[in-house]
């Protein structure tokens, strides 16, 4: 048996039992998380938000700190040192006792994120793209899925951080920020690279029984 975490985009786009039985037929048992990470990543950034003068940059998404990689100004800007909220979950997992020797599959809504966990070689731990993962073990031609309105994390997530932050999702929009150097009127800037968040991203199947 292997273990799997679904990230909540994905988990969103199914019906659970459907998703588990599937699963489990498989040969993958579902793991989650114990901490709640979305909040300690908030904490974090708070914590970050005191300690500099500097514009924060939104480090939750790989893909938009590359998109912007030619406008950073270390003098006017940080990237904190906060992984992104999926691969503080990858680390707890990989470091749980009852799950240590057990190989785990992380999944996640792009090939971006899976690109970056994969590069931090966590053990028993591999990161594939939940696309990927539905084609590999043709879970795609057994479950509908759900098309998602929204991400199950909007663009938004800082708001109640009560900072002057911009929220920036699309490549064109985060690159036009910077370019016209507006993080010069913010303490923090959301980036996500996908337009609306990660139920958009490269790693999701929106339809796959077309
Ligand atoms: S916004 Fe897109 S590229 Fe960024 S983490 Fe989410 S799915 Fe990945």
């Amino acid at each position: 048996m292997k273990y799997i975490f679904i990230n909540p985009v994905v988990d969103q786009m199914y019906i659970k039992e459907e998703l588990d039985k599937a699963l489990i037929e498989n040969g993958y048992q579902r793991v989650e998380v114990q901490t709640d990470w979305h909040k300690i990543v908030k904490e974090k950034y708070t914590k970050a938000l005191k300690e500099t003068n500097l514009t924060i940059l939104d480090r939750r998404c790989p893909k938009a700190i590359e998109a912007i990689h030619e406008y950073f100004n270390k003098e006017e800007m940080l990237e904190p040192s906060i992984e992104p909220i999926l691969i503080h979950c990858a680390i707890e997992l990989a470091n749980r006792e009852d799950l240590k020797d057990k190989k785990k599959i992380i999944t996640t809504p792009c090939e971006s994120l899976a690109y970056y966990g994969n590069k931090l070689n966590l053990q028993n731990t591999e990161f594939i793209s939940w696309k990927v993962f539905a084609k590999q073990t043709r879970l795609d031609e057994m479950l509908e899925v759900k098309q998602l309105e929204a991400s199950p994390i909007p663009p938004g997530y800082f708001t109640e951080l009560g900072v002057k932050t911009t929220s920036l999702s699309g490549e064109e929009n985060i690159k036009a920020y910077f370019k016209s150097d507006l993080h010069r009127q913010d303490e923090l800037v959301e980036m996500l690279y996908c337009h609306h968040g990660c139920n958009n991203g490269d790693g999701v199947l929106m339809n796959e029984r077309k």
